[in-house]
């Protein structure tokens, strides 16, 4: 499974059979339906979260590193 962040709530992860399912955190919709549907985090989803916080945390640290 891949992931790729197009913003910073909202990725894409393409899996290994090459499905692409779009995920908006912020939005809390996912391409497979699962997320809206059940209010319940599908894999995809919870991808997506693991690579925004990743993202967040080195963007914080950057901007840490500058404005120190
Ligand atoms: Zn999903």
């Amino acid at each position: 499974m891949t992931a790729q962040l197009s913003s910073s709530d909202e990725g894409r992860v393409i899996q290994a059979n090459n499905d692409i399912y779009i995920i908006s955190l912020r939005d809390g919709t996912c391409f497979c339906r699962q997320y809206q549907a059940n209010s319940i985090l599908c894999g995809h989803a919870i991808t997506c979260i693991f690579i925004v916080t990743a993202y967040r945390a080195a963007r914080d640290k950057a901007y840490k590193l500058r404005s120190a």
